[in-house]
């Protein structure tokens, strides 16, 4: 690699990351690429924020529709959170271990987060909600 961009610095006409349309051009290539990396970061940057509002939406509803805390199946703790997202949709998620299950009620919730144990699901990296 540092052979290469020796070359390329003795050579610069060598370099196909010089050309503009088939044409050696090193000046507006440069300005080309610096222009394509502003734009990633700007659109990394758009991303990352919608991601953003995304999760505080989420963390939104869950905290307001928490109904009740109880001990996690898996874990042991008094973590599991119950979350009546809407009328058929209950989340249990433990804010300690991570499993986690869905349901249309609390008890089905609660039964398929305990079937998810061993599964080493945790909700903090990609949850039903
Ligand atoms: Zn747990």
């Amino acid at each position: 690699m540092g052979e290469w961009s020796q070359f390329f610095e003795d050579f610069p006409e060598e370099n196909p990351a010089n050309y503009v349309g088939g044409v050696f051009n090193p000046q507006e290539a440069k300005k080309i690429r610096e222009l394509q990396q502003k734009q990633e970061t700007a659109s990394r940057a758009a991303t990352s924020e919608v991601n953003a509002m995304i999760a505080k939406a989420k963390k939104d509803t869950k905290a307001r529709s928490l109904l009740l805390v109880e001990d996690c199946p898996q874990c042991g703790l008094k973590e599991l959170n119950t979350y009546k997202i809407s009328d058929k949709f209950y989340l249990c998620e433990c804010q300690d271990c991570g499993i986690y299950g869905k349901g249309v009620n609390h008890e089905q919730a609660l039964k398929h987060t305990s079937d998810a144990i061993g599964e080493f699901k945790d909700w903090r990296e990609g949850s039903e909600f």
